[in-house]
């Protein structure tokens, strides 16, 4: 092994399908990692060098502590070395509830906070006592959450029915309350209530607590009256839900609001902070606007106490514009944020961070980006670079591998057929190679000169959910249509929030994780696994069940997984084979079962590709026609490749998606919305998830597809373009009609990115 430091070596890498890899990836530089999807980048990047990071990094613990921590194994590699530490920025969601916001999560809020502290009129104090997150500083009424719970108090009362009648209505405790209002003396119980006057409605509701002599069954007991609306307040609303049974938390529900708090009215901050202002501006107003209004304001702070403060205040917010994310107010939570969004957020924290010598891993940067973007996108990871980082970037888009340094292109194939690295240099030389990726970089999809005719149309009236200006258009059914637009132009607005619950049929294929256990596998979710095991009992006269990961068959060390997981409090979870089963998941004794010599655990390593060849070219394969359609509708989805054993939460958002996309291929009669299909997908795999939406629609459903890709645009029978640009700059139809048509708009940005203006 050489000395060099300048590159991070590793040798004969075989972690999944990579074979014997070897690779020298060059410091401070950003290296991109591209190939069809399947061939193995993410093996290298995430199960190979970030993986091994991370147990260096264990290593680094003290013996008392590593005694603690699972013994992670080394990924299987023959060496690995001059890592440093590595940081993943992936589009996984930014959790951290509601005190998770775009500015907490970029590390502005505490420079804005300084800000005030320093200039703001009249002065506070310490930078703490502007943070809803700090005692000091948060709305006492809402401990800084800006939200409250209140009651609904719709079909609390049956105004028809007087109290003796039983108008109160309350769940949960409705007969008791009955009995007590009635016993309480304060009402005339006959007396409908829709015949009570506005005082006597008030105490019904409304009352504080107050004692009384209540009689029952002719016994004088002290009791205390409230109000319902006070009752079910204090029995409810001031305790954690979380402790009352799941069967009251159910009921409860349907009563509850959340509305902004009535003190700070929702700028979580306590009232001492909200009156503290600069330029007739507090820090709430602030982090409510845009960051594209917020960056001009602040630049235009002058005096000599705030310069220096603002500069750097600027800076940072300039990372959030030019990485497309200006829409953004910094109050935003990180739990409503994309995936995409999120990872762009992260990058931004990265930016602003002072850390050097680190390796920064990016999956797929580009998604949810729209070509103007892309380009500020590389700009950024530059900057990161020339900071004195080591930069690995995993992505598919040609404008993004154009600002690589260094290319890495995985392949030839998927699976099998790939795990090696078949080119290794620069752009120009990827151009000219006889790969996968340098054969499509220069290649694209012919614009749709002949639409299909639209059956009919979905009609989206009045829409204004989030930015959109009051939306009124049609979908035209039995038929491609692209949705297009910059990112927060309201594109998931309308067709997530508007659309799709308005729409009859609607099916939507995202690309949230598949299968809640971690026992589900692509055989279980797609029903493969169900028809095997009923074969496998045939054929050995067993039960079926004995074949299930959760049942006694299942070896008992992992309880089927395989795997055995480590929670970590402080850090990510690891997971270790399973030393009893070595990942065969069953028993011994359920092993000897076979069907045509193959034992259940030889069926789940197989991929789809060769099982489909092992059960269906035999004599038995007359009667498993179902089993046999259900794998070639994942092969028809691109994931010939995938194993039927892997565990589905090892699975990519963009293969999550084309999973379900596979269950649903042979229904016909909906509706089906895809947002960002072409994630995770190679240039090569995109004319394969062309064909298959087109296929759909033949059948007679109507698609609907959120996406930049520009192949997928020009592939579309009609586009729905947003904007003009994001946030309360979009929000608004700007073209509606044929590919053909949207080239010659001058004033939208994604006919500009047909026409190669960027
Ligand atoms: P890419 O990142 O290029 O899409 P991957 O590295 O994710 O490809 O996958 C390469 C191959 O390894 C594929 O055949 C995939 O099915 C397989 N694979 C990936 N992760 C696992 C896993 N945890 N268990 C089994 N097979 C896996
Ligand atoms: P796109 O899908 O085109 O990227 P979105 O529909 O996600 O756009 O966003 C449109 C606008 O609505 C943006 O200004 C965005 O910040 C805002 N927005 C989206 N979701 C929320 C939310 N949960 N809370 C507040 N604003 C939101
Ligand atoms: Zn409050
Ligand atoms: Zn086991």
């Amino acid at each position: 092994m050489s000395t060099d430091i300048e590159h991070i070596e590793i040798r004969g890498a075989r972690e999944n399908n990579l074979r014997e890899v070897n690779l020298r990836i060059p410091k401070r530089k950003i290296t991109l990692f591209t190939g069809v999807s399947g061939s193995g980048k993410s093996s290298i990047v995430f199960d190979t060098i970030a993986a091994e990071a991370q147990r260096q990094l264990f290593e680094n613990f003290s013996l008392f502590v590593r005694n603690f921590l699972p013994k992670v194994p080394q990924p299987a590699a023959d060496a690995i070395a001059n890592l440093n530490m590595a940081v993943i920025v992936d589009q996984k969601r930014l959790g951290g509830g509601s005190h998770s916001t775009v500015g907490t999560a970029t590390d502005i809020n505490p420079l804005l906070r300084l800000l005030f502290s320093r200039v703001g009129q009249p002065h506070v104090g310490y930078s703490n006592q502007f943070s809803f997150n700090d005692p000091q500083g948060m709305c006492p009424e809402c401990n800084g959450i800006g939200q409250k719970l209140g009651v609904k108090a719709d079909g609390f009362l049956d105004m028809s029915k007087s109290l003796a009648e039983g108008a109160v209505q309350v769940p949960v405790f409705a007969k008791w309350e009955n009995a007590m209002y009635a016993a309480s003396g304060f009402f005339d119980v006959n007396k409908k209530l829709s015949e009570f006057t506005k005082e006597e409605l008030d105490l019904l509701l409304y009352a504080s607590p107050r004692k009384f002599k209540a009689k029952f069954n002719g016994n004088d007991m002290n009791a205390t009256y409230m109000g319902i609306i006070e009752k079910f307040t204090r029995a409810y609303i001031k305790r954690d839900l979380k402790t009352l049974s799941p069967r009251t938390q159910k009921t409860v529900a349907p009563y509850l609001t959340m509305g902004p708090c009535p003190l700070c009215k929702g700028a979580r901050l306590s009232q001492a902070a909200l009156g503290c202002k600069i330029q007739g501006k507090n820090i709430a107003e602030l982090t409510a606007m845009e960051v594209d209004e917020l960056l001009p304001w602040v630049k235009s702070l002058e005096g000599a106490a705030a310069a220096p403060l603002a500069k750097t205040l600027a800076e940072r917010l300039g990372h959030v514009v030019d990485i497309g994310l200006g829409y953004l107010s910094l109050d935003r939570p990180t739990d409503t944020l994309s995936g995409g969004e999120s990872q762009r957020i992260k990058m931004v924290k990265h930016l602003g961070s002072s850390l050097v010598e680190v390796l920064y891993i990016f999956d797929e940067p580009s998604v949810g980006l729209h070509p103007r973007d892309v380009y500020r996108l590389g700009t950024l990871l530059r900057e990161l670079r020339d900071k004195g980082n080591t930069v690995l970037v995993v992505e598919h888009d040609p404008d993004v591998i154009k600002i690589a340094d260094h290319i890495v292109d995985v392949g030839p194939h998927a699976g099998r057929k790939g795990g090696t690295v078949v080119f290794e240099g620069s752009y120009e030389k990827l151009l000219q190679s006889k790969t996968l990726t340098g054969q499509y970089l220069e290649r694209q999809l012919p614009l749709k000169e002949t639409p299909r005719r639209p059956k009919g149309k979905l009609p989206i009236r009045n829409a204004r959910v989030n930015n959109l200006k009051d939306v009124s258009v049609d979908i035209p059914s039995g038929v491609l249509t692209v949705v297009t637009g910059v990112a927060g132009s309201g594109k998931s607005s309308l067709i997530h929030e508007v659309f799709v619950p308005t729409t009859p049929g609607a099916v939507v294929i995202d690309q949230s994780a598949v299968g809640t256990s971690s026992r589900s596998t692509p055989a279980t979710y797609t029903g493969v696994m169900d028809d095997l095991r009923k074969e496998l009992a045939d054929a050995n006269d067993v039960d079926a069940s004995l074949f299930s990961f959760n049942s006694k068959g299942a070896c008992e060390t992992c309880n089927g997984l395989g795997v055995l997981y480590t929670d970590l409090a402080f850090l990510e979870g690891v997971k270790t084979p399973c030393e009893t089963c070595h990942g065969k998941r069953f028993k011994d004794e359920v092993l000897e079962y076979k069907l045509e010599g193959s034992s259940i655990s030889d069926y789940l390593a197989l991929s789809v590709t060769e099982a489909l060849a092992a059960l269906g070219s035999n004599k038995g394969a007359k009667k498993r026609v179902p089993l046999l359609r259900k794998l070639e509708a994942m092969r028809d989805v691109g994931l010939d490749y995938l194993t039927l054993g892997q565990p589905l939460n090892t699975l990519s958002g963009g293969e999550c998606q084309r999973i379900k996309l596979a269950t649903e291929l042979h229904k016909k009669g909906s509706v089906y919305v895809l947002d960002e299909p072409t994630t995770g997908l190679h240039m090569s795999d995109i004319s394969l998830l062309m064909k298959i939406i087109d296929r759909l629609v033949d059948e007679g459903n109507t698609a609907v597809v959120i996406e930049h890709n520009l192949d997928v645009i020009r592939s579309a029978d009609w586009v729905l373009d947003l904007g003009p640009d994001g946030g309360s700059k979009g929000g608004e139809v700007v073209f509606e009609g044929p590919p053909t048509e949207l080239l010659k708009v001058k004033n939208s940005l994604t006919g500009a990115a047909l026409r190669g203006e960027f």
